[in-house]
């Protein structure tokens, strides 16, 4: 099953928000269509400049986006190596992993999980709403 084309992927995004009563305002839309169609993790400032290019936006307004995406669950972190976060929309059943460039920031996906085990010990200890956040890091081809 493909859950992320990027026409999906922002079909399932914006219904979501709608389930959960959030108003669909513009620069909310040109938000997500641009991550829907860019389909890699992006810094909120990167955000923020190809947005305002069409729409008025600051980064308080990307990083309130992007609480309530996250809170929606169709918007992944990706967290570099120095901590900087980045953002990803995803789809539905579309939960991923990435390997990062430690030189270029380039990322790609891995679409694999192998934390399940994980989080059922987490479980057996007694937690809920368990989740993950998982990175590789490396150096690419291109930068070798
Ligand atoms: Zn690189
Ligand atoms: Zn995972």
């Amino acid at each position: 099953m493909n859950c992320s084309s990027p026409s999906k992927k922002l079909d399932y995004a914006l219904a979501v928000l709608k389930e959960r009563g959030h108003r669909l305002t513009s620069p909310r839309r040109a938000i997500l269509e641009l991550m829907a169609e860019e389909s890699r993790p992006l810094a909120a400032e990167d955000i923020r400049k190809q947005v305002e290019r069409q729409n008025p936006c600051d980064l308080a307004t990307v990083y309130r986006n992007m609480d309530a995406c996250l809170d929606a669950g169709i918007v992944q972190k990706c967290m570099l190596e120095n901590g900087k976060i980045l953002f990803e929309l995803v789809g539905e059943h579309d939960h991923h992993h990435h390997i990062i460039c430690r030189k270029c920031e380039r990322t790609e996906r891995i679409n694999l999980c192998l934390a399940d085990e994980m989080e059922e010990i987490a479980t057996s200890l007694g937690f809920t709403e368990v989740d993950h956040v998982m990175e590789l890091y490396g150096v690419c081809g291109d930068c070798r």
